[in-house]
């Protein structure tokens, strides 16, 4: 199994970056915010209570994301791989993931973490939200809280995985293409 983690803040292109890879390496792709999206769509009660949090932009509780990953890892025992994207998101999230892979005999490969600029990514969320119909899209204010919430809980998470000499930075400006060759030039040194 190779599993990797596509790290970075809100609006460094995880979401554009992890259809290529997984299209390229044929992993599953699991993505927390993706999978709290279709909760809120099918207004169970964890999607009505996470959409409270969300349209703040903080984190949903620890426990609430680990075992919705816990449950895609149960659900997919024929991956060939996972691809992380936005999860882990704090260092009490990574550390239960390494031990539900650790269950199944396997572990994080590599962490590629996409570097951007504040003031790009601002423009990027607020430009997607014209589109996304995320409504923490499309206010600044939402915007920059999340990006707050990543600085104070979530950058740290690197700092867990550069201990044990698996991250990677690759710069999250430019053309898609080039970021994505870089992305996939690092990932195919740690697949060797
Ligand atoms: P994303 O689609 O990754 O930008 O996530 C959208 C929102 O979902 C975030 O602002 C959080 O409120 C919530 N969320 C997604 N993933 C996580 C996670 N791993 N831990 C906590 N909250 C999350």
């Amino acid at each position: 199994m190779f599993n990797l983690i596509l790290f970075g803040p809100p609006g460094s292109g995880k979401g554009t970056q992890s259809e290529k890879l997984i299209a390229t390496y044929g992993l599953k792709h699991l993505s927390t915010g993706d999978l709290l999206r279709n909760e809120i769509a099918a207004q169970t009660p964890l999607g009505l209570e996470a959409k409270n949090i969300m349209d703040k932009g903080q984190l949903v509780p620890d426990e609430v994301v680990i075992g919705m990953i816990s449950s895609a890892l149960d659900n997919n025992p024929d991956a060939k791989g996972f691809l992380f994207d936005g999860f882990p998101r704090t260092s009490a999230q990574a550390e239960a993931l390494d031990r539900l892979l650790e269950l199944k005999k396997t572990s994080i490969a590599v962490m590629l973490a996409l570097e951007v600029g504040e003031e790009e990514l601002i423009s990027r969320l607020l430009k997607r939200g014209e589109t996304s119909g995320r409504s923490d899209d499309t206010n600044e204010t939402i915007i920059r809280a999340r990006i707050a919430e990543y600085r104070n809980k979530t950058a740290a998470v690197a700092d867990y995985y550069k201990k044990f000499n698996k991250v990677e930075v690759v710069k999250g400006e430019g053309g898609i293409e080039d970021i994505f060759n870089a992305l996939c030039a690092q990932l195919e040194k740690k697949r060797q």
